[in-house]
């Protein structure tokens, strides 16, 4: 046996390369993404090819080690250039981010020391790391000491855990789902009617709240709607608002909500995935007023502190309520209770081994400190109210309300033809050129182009390249 042993242990230990081995992959490694970002203003934020990443296929696993030259090829073609590059401050559609790079780098102290982040035992360090950037955000929202949260991988999976919570809080039970009822309104993200699903609670009554022309939820509508929810016999529960519609970027009277869901005593959430983050402006704090009021917020660092993808908050206002929804014991865990103030994220979330994504955050916040988040979150408010002031200049365009943050809405209203179908050809002209990517959606059943400014690559340039190209490309559909 023991030669059989040894036998094996020799082929395992290739799964430990020694340092000049590490040295060799690590730098080709590194100096791909150092090619990367030393194009990154130069590469197109969108690239249109036949091959859409088929080539890893004629790659396929097996028992033979590859390269890691032939490897960083097969990534170069068939993974890092067809399609969007969000990387790219050309990338204006959905809700960008960016990626900064010390993420990058605290991802790979974590992935190097692999530290248990779960639980406060096998990591004491991890978890009040974690804490203490669940309790920074707190602070920002502006809720008590009892609160707490989780970093989960994005802001589905904490709207999710915010609308778990709700259920336990209110208890929620199955008998009494079909009379329970939920407030929010067309605007409202469509991870929230998943998460919705998820929770169990799709039987539940769901009532679409009005919304004003500037497609914020109308405070007066939602009152009325609960008094004649209550006075039906039905159980008004939760009522979610957005904190940044990921359509326009409406906010939501968060204040009026608040007293509402006060009085009526429901569970008030605030998706606030896109916009959270814009509390660390003036403006920000001003325009969000009220998100303190709420029971659960979530937050996406992946937007608004540009992380790269992988990270968004739930914040809970008491604690209490995730926990309950997640607190479980197991025999095999025994060694694991230790009294402690500190709470485990395995205790506030579905997960139990899960990645140290604290770290991912702490080290660029700690290396950068505050400043250049807060003036790159007012620079790309800005940088909307920019667009939305130039794009109105040129002839044709026409624009939607004007950005209460970094959405804007606008279109073009072709001198004949249909309206509809000009835009949609035009994205397409743009999305072709590829120097900047922007989406559309339906407002008020028309086809509509969005800006999405939150990249923290995106500058002024980058706009005016915008402006560029719709007028260049409009003005060439117009004379086709
Ligand atoms: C992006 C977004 C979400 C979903 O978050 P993911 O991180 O993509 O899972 C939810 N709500 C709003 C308002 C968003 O902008």
């Amino acid at each position: 046996m023991k030669g059989k042993i040894r036998a094996l242990e020799a082929i395992s230990k290739s799964l430990e390369p020694n340092s000049g081995e590490r040295s060799d992959v690590r730098d080709k490694v590194v100096q791909y993404g150092e090619d990367f970002l030393d194009e990154i203003d130069e590469l197109k934020a969108y690239v249109f090819t036949e091959n859409k990443g088929s080539g890893l296929l004629e790659s396929p696993i097996n028992e033979d080690p590859a390269g890691i030259e032939t490897l960083l090829e097969l990534l170069l073609e068939n993974v890092d250039t067809p399609g969007l590059n969000p990387a790219s401050g050309g990338h204006l559609g959905y809700i960008p981010g960016g990626g900064i790079y010390y993420s990058a780098l605290g991802d790979y102290l974590a992935d190097i020391t692999n530290r248990y982040a779960g639980i406060f035992f096998a990591s004491p360090g991890s978890v009040r790391m974690e804490n203490m950037l669940v309790r920074w955000m707190a602070d920002l929202v502006g809720y008590p000491s009892s609160a707490s949260g989780n970093l989960a991988s994005g802001g589905s999976i904490a709207n999710l855990s915010a609308i778990v919570a709700a259920r336990e809080a209110h208890n929620i039970k199955a008998k009494d789902i079909e009379k329970t009822v939920i407030y929010l309104s067309s605007q409202a993200h469509h991870c929230i009617d998943k998460a919705i699903r998820i929770a169990g609670l799709h039987e539940c009554v769901q009532r679409q709240i009005p919304l004003d022309s500037q497609f914020r939820m109308i405070p007066e509508d939602l009152e009325k709607i609960i008094q004649s929810d209550k006075e039906a016999g039905l159980i008004p529960f939760m009522v979610i608002a957005s904190a940044g519609t990921t359509d326009v970027g409406a906010v939501d009277p968060l204040e009026e909500i608040g007293k509402i869901a006060r009085s009526r005593e429901l569970w008030y959430h605030i998706d606030a995935a896109y916009g959270g983050f814009f509390l660390l402006t003036e403006y920000g704090k001003e325009i969000m007023k009220g998100i303190e009021m709420s029971d659960s917020v979530v937050m996406d660092p992946h937007k608004g502190l540009f992380l790269p993808y992988g990270l968004g908050v739930v914040l809970v206002k008491d604690v209490h309520a995730l926990n309950k929804a997640h607190q479980y014991q197991a025999n095999y865990m025994q060694d694991a209770l230790e009294s402690t103030d500190e709470y485990s994220p395995a205790d506030l979330s579905p997960e139990l081994t899960k990645h140290f994504r604290g770290l991912r955050l702490w080290l660029p916040l700690k290396l950068h400190g505050l400043k250049p988040f807060r003036a790159a979150l007012e620079e790309k408010l800005l940088l909307a109210r920019y667009f939305y002031e130039e794009i109105q200049k040129i002839p044709g365009f026409v624009v939607g309300p004007e950005p209460e943050l970094s959405v804007v809405t606008y279109r073009y209203i072709p001198k004949k033809g249909d309206a509809d179908a000009f835009n949609k050809k035009l994205i397409d002209a743009v999305q072709r050129d590829g120097r900047v990517f922007i989406s559309s959606t339906l407002l008020d059943g028309h086809f509509t182009l969005r800006l999405a400014v939150l990249s923290f690559r995106t500058h002024l340039k980058t706009i005016d390249t915008l402006l560029e190209v719709l007028k260049i490309k409009a003005n060439e559909m117009e004379n086709l």
